[in-house]
């Protein structure tokens, strides 16, 4: 067992994530070489200070626009624009990331920093294909009886050295911890690989792992297991896995597939070669010279030693004494070791260790940030708990309606829609599939990431909150628990028994989603024949129509020999005495225009309508 530890002191030539400045209320406002950048409120006052410009000026100009305000107006970014641009700046608005809401800041390394970092790998495929096997012989292969007494399985990872780079192996197969995690918006997957028994080929889980894989956008290692059996066929699974998309080299594409035998210990070299080939073309990097970030892959409470975690360093390095914000709660690095127990001072990118010192026991997925100073993780903790982000973070991260694409798309925030097909048939599923995915247009994509056959599951309610995925359900059902399930994840579940309702529900939200496009559109035209002039109303033209339809209240324009002479609207029609909502061709009728009454005999009154029309097709 090694020796404790004498820590040695902090170095402080690692740089912090966030700072606690960063999110202060106070709204910041300066000039940069020709560019007002500016964040929170800004007032009159303040926008004058910054541009130097006086604040009589500001508000003379923004009066001429037509804006009533005071020195102490807070301006909005379109009125902050104009005078931006009227006093010769450019503007910017700076998105501050409050500080305690980490999950969201973007880190932005000087690419001279960037090292590279060992690839995180996650081991998925249907159940007794071989996952556990694999995963055991991964890390039992080339292992030198060392004092170590072997990696303990109770941290939930592990790094693997292979010819001198690393390999981090997440320790859960399958593809629900997977999912867990993208549902909470962590993603620590860089590779999967997918374990395909070479005498049952793709099953099920297999098909559901590759969904995962794709919707996460992680590449796909192919791991033919059992090859040592009888009855492999090796063959056949490489040709399933074409009809699933997953296209390996040697059918021309880029997926590296590799047989082996787990049970056996053979070839499993060729896998991790394998890995290290995806990972050296991913050209996965990080900085060891900031306070470590990362997520939280698994946590219990110990009954010795307290809250224990399995963090997984994804930027960054973690250092013992360190402070550590976790989901909302906070604490100190009190012991940090690796998987064989042993303990570190220090773990750099991709590394998995367990720590000992945190204050409560977190949620695997919840993310995790490093701070220099005790003060500092401290409030960061206390306002994460006050507002709960990780709470609201969830809630919205899964929330996909088709009511809210429109606005969504219209935020610019997506332009695909996940959708998952469940149906009763294959054929109905993928019949459904090609449909909907025809409906794709220049600004939606529709995205099927799952069309199968059977009722809707809990599984399929994960992979549509991981992915913020509609699921359609075609003469299929959920049962009580996967209902209860996409209401707590709030995945929407819509339901229907004809093709064409389903088309024409997701057309119609499509619509919503694209913008629209303003037409016209002719109604009908009408000629007159006769006026009338009535006293309080004005001139009544005693038309009969011609063509088509003219419509109650729609625009109209008047049409003296080929020339528009008038474009207005219609404010009232009757048909004999009585008030009419469209008269047709063949019958009279008297038009009255808005504010119009110079009208004379022989014009023709052409009624159109403004219709939005979506270039859906
Ligand atoms: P998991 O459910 O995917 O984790 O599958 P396991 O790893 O538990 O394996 C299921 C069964 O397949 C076990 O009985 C293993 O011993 C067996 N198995 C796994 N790999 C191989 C292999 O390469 N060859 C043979 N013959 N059996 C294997």
């Amino acid at each position: 067992m090694a020796k404790k530890n004498k820590y040695p002191n902090k170095s402080e030539d690692r740089k912090s994530n966030v700072s606690l400045n960063v999110h202060s209320d106070k709204a910041r406002a300066k000039v940069n070489s020709g560019v007002f950048l500016y964040s929170g409120d800004i007032s009159v006052n303040e926008l004058s200070k910054a541009l130097n410009v006086p604040v009589n000026d500001i508000i003379k100009f923004l009066f001429m626009q037509g804006n009533m305000i005071t020195i102490n107006t807070v301006l909005d970014d379109e009125l902050i624009g104009l005078v931006c641009l009227e006093f010769g700046y450019d503007f910017q608005r700076k998105n501050v990331v409050e500080a305690e809401n980490f999950e969201d800041v973007e880190i932005n390394d000087d690419p001279s920093k960037l090292k590279s970092r060992p690839p995180v790998v996650t081991v998925m495929g249907h159940v007794d294909h071989g996952k556990t096997t694999l995963i055991d012989a991964i890390r039992n292969s080339n292992l030198v009886d060392s004092e170590y007494g072997g990696i303990s399985q109770e941290i939930g990872a592990y790094q693997k050295e292979v010819g001198g780079h690393k390999i981090t192996f997440i320790d859960t197969p399958g593809h629900e911890a997977f999912t867990q995690m993208r549902a909470r918006g962590a993603s620590v997957t860089d590779i999967v690989v997918l374990v395909v028994a070479a005498d049952d080929g793709v099953m099920e889980q297999t098909r559901e792992a590759i969904d995962h894989a794709k919707a996460a956008n992680v590449p796909v290692i192919v791991a033919i297991n059992k090859i040592d059996k009888e009855g492999a066929d090796p063959k056949r699974v490489r040709e399933e896995l074409l009809g699933e998309d997953i296209v390996l080299e040697d059918y021309g594409g880029d997926v590296i597939a590799v047989e082996l035998s787990a049970k056996k210990k053979t070839n499993i070299d060729a896998l991790l070669d394998a890995i290290l080939a995806v990972a050296e073309m991913q050209e996965l990097k990080a900085n060891p010279d900031r306070y470590a970030m990362g997520t939280v892959l698994e946590a219990t409470l110990d009954k010795s030693e307290g809250p224990k975690a399995t963090l997984l360093i994804q930027n960054g390095t973690l250092k013992a004494n360190d402070y550590l914000v976790v989901g909302n709660s906070y604490g100190k690095v009190r012991r940090m070791t690796n998987e064989y127990g042993s303990i570190l001072t220090e773990a750099l990118p991709s590394t998995p260790v367990s720590v000992i010192g945190l204050s409560e026991v977190p949620e695997a997925g919840d993310r995790f940030m490093a701070f220099p100073s005790e003060a500092e993780a401290k409030e960061i903790a206390s306002k994460r708990k006050d507002t709960q982000i990780e709470k609201t973070r969830n809630q919205n991260a899964s929330v996909m309606s088709l009511d809210d694409l429109y606005s969504k798309i219209h935020e610019g925030e997506m332009q695909v829609l996940n959708l998952i097909i469940k149906a009763d048939t294959t054929g109905s599923a993928e019949a459904v599939k090609q449909s909907l995915e025809k409906l794709s247009n220049d600004q939606v994509r529709i995205n099927v990431i799952r069309a199968t056959s059977g009722g809707i599951t809990e599984n399929d309610v994960l992979l549509a909150s991981a992915s913020n995925a509609i699921i359609y359900g075609f003469n299929v059902r959920p049962d009580a628990k996967t209902r209860a399930k996409a209401q707590e994840e709030k995945v929407e579940i819509r339901l229907h028994r004809i093709i064409y309702a389903l088309i024409e529900e997701i057309e119609a939200a499509m619509k919503g989603m694209l913008k629209p496009v303003m037409v016209e559109k002719v109604n009908g035209q009408a000629e007159v024949r006769k006026l009338f002039k009535a006293s309080k109303l004005g001139t009544i033209a005693g038309c009969m129509v011609t063509d088509g339809i003219i419509l109650n209240h729609s625009q109209a324009r008047i049409m003296r020999d080929g020339v528009v002479i008038y474009d207005g609207k219609i404010s009232s029609l009757q048909h004999e005495k009585d008030a009419v909502k469209e008269c047709r061709r063949g019958f009279e009728c008297g038009i009255l225009l808005e504010n119009y009454n110079d009208i004379k005999e022989g014009d023709i009154i052409e009624s159109y309508s403004i219709v939005e029309e979506t270039n859906n097709g």
